[in-house]
């Protein structure tokens, strides 16, 4: 795994559940408003070890309910899987943090997630001019799809600002409801972080 960030507890990231967060490195997406730009590189220039934040997380045990990853896209990574498994086989439920840019991948981790948090930023056709990548709307709403026919416990959450009109907010709403969507949560659009600096203290994320 290429981690670019780690928070060791949070309560705020998994509803419900005390958690650390894992910030996976890259994401194929360019969002003009992504709070962590540091971590959209697929090769960051500070890495963690993985295998380092496993013996963090086993002196956890007990501690925390939860590892929540997040990123960047977390599932970008190949290896997140073969993570999400060891997780797991240290006693923690798994959370995720997906904008849903890989559908079938985010369809085979499925079954080894407890709760996903799935952006969806906006209706289909208006995603390109926030994610400057065709078709990326139709990707994440087919996650949402798929999140939805899972069963597992999840939250959508979109992010406001000037980007999206209130007109389209409630079009966004109206399609939640008719698919019932258990939790939205709307995110205020914060400022922008400097240049190089760290996921936010909390492992809040902006998606
Ligand atoms: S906001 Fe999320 S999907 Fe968009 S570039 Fe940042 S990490 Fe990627």
């Amino acid at each position: 795994m290429r981690i670019g960030g780690f928070v060791p507890f949070t309560s705020i990231d998994y509803p419900g559940e005390l958690a650390a967060v894992v910030f996976c490195q890259g994401c194929p997406w360019r969002c003009g408003y992504c709070h962590n730009p540091h971590l959209l590189p697929a090769r960051g220039s500070e890495l963690l070890d993985w295998r380092a934040l496993l013996k963090i997380l086993e002196q956890r045990r007990g501690l925390l309910d939860a590892v929540v990853f997040s990123g960047g896209e977390p599932t970008l990574q190949g290896s997140l899987p073969e993570a999400m498994r060891q997780v797991k086989a240290l006693g923690f439920k798994v959370g995720l943090h997906t904008a849903g840019c890989y559908p079938r991948r985010l369809e085979r981790l499925l079954p080894l997630v407890d709760w996903v948090g799935l952006d969806i930023k906006d209706l289909p056709p208006h995603y390109p001019a926030l994610t400057g990548v065709p078709g990326s709307g139709e990707r994440a709403w087919k996650g949402l799809e798929l999140v939805c026919a899972s069963g597992i416990p999840f939250e959508v959450r979109t992010t406001l600002g000037p980007h999206l009109p209130e007109e389209r907010l409630s079009q966004i709403e109206t399609v939640l409801k008719e698919k019932r969507v258990p939790r939205h949560r709307l995110q205020p659009l914060n400022p922008l972080p400097a240049t190089g600096e760290g996921p936010p203290p909390g492992g809040g994320k902006q998606r």
